[in-house]
């Protein structure tokens, strides 16, 4: 299997702050990758470096085996990577069309807008809540359909890896099972996934492999099985002691 995403021995930060200590993670086609790791472990920080958006200080980022390392991140975009960032940075005050067609913006061009309209429909197919709606407000949407708006966005550049950052942020958690439903299905269309979530228990059931984070390093990997069965990842991503214990007050 190809290495879609690759981070070698990778330091970042920000200014004075340093946020991820020599990380090394990969994503191969057909997978989805899970980081987790507490509030401020670095997860963000790794998406934007792997995006472009951020330069490493040292180590190595390489997309689908070409080092990538200092690209701006208009460029990683064209090269197959797409990313949606925490919070659905959607344009509120444009339609929902006009949000999925800058998503296609880099094919815009150099592709035929059949190509485009093609993949406007597969993301219609998707998230079929979005059909019907492409001059509505953005702004308008529920925030569960806000965030199928952005993953759609995301979509439109034709990714091969898509990096999403707490897409179950805040919704409802019908919102979050369909979200998911979506995400694990992303691979089949040629699409792998490297997915940020505090939702750990999402976030594991739909990964074939996972990271954990923790103050910038990676702690542990393994399958997402290995992972949700792993004691400390119980404890501390999981809820597990605490579920033990409301089990055990509830039997008393
Ligand atoms: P969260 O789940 O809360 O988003 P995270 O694991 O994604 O956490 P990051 O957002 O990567 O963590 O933040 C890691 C550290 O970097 C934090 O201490 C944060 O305050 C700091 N940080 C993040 N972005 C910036 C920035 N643009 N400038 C300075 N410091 C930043």
């Amino acid at each position: 299997m190809d290495e879609m995403l690759r981070l070698d021995g990778v330091t970042a930060g920000y200014g004075g702050l340093t946020v991820l200590r020599d990380v090394d993670l990969s994503v191969r086609e057909g997978e989805v990758v899970a980081l987790l790791g507490a509030n401020g472990a670095g997860k963000s920080t790794l998406l934007a470096v792997a995006s472009g958006l951020l330069r490493p200080r040292s180590g190595r980022v390489r997309v689908d085996g070409v080092d990538v390392t200092g690209w701006p991140a208009e460029r990683l975009v064209r090269r197959g990577l797409a990313h949606v960032p925490e919070r659905r940075r959607i344009f509120g005050s444009m339609t929902v069309l006009e949000n999925l067609l800058l998503g296609a913006h880099v094919r815009f061009g150099r592709e035929p807008r059949a190509a485009i309209d093609l993949d406007l429909e597969r993301v219609l197919l998707l998230f079929p809540q979005l059909r019907g709606r492409g001059e509505q407000i953005a702004g308008s949407l529920s925030g569960g359909e806000q965030q199928m708006l952005a993953i759609g966005r995301g979509l439109m550049s034709r990714p091969r890896i898509l990096l999403l950052d707490e897409p179950s942020l805040g919704l409802a958690p019908l919102m979050v099972r369909e979200i998911c439903r979506v995400i694990a299905g992303l691979p089949e269309q040629g699409c792998a996934v490297l997915l940020v979530e505090q939702n750990a228990r999402a976030g594991l059931e739909v990964s074939t492999r996972g990271y954990v984070l923790e103050v910038g390093r990676v702690v542990k990997e393994g399958t997402a099985c290995q992972l949700g069965e792993d004691p400390e990842v119980r404890e501390a991503y999981l809820g597990a002691r605490r579920e033990a214990r409301s089990a055990a007050a509830v039997s008393r």
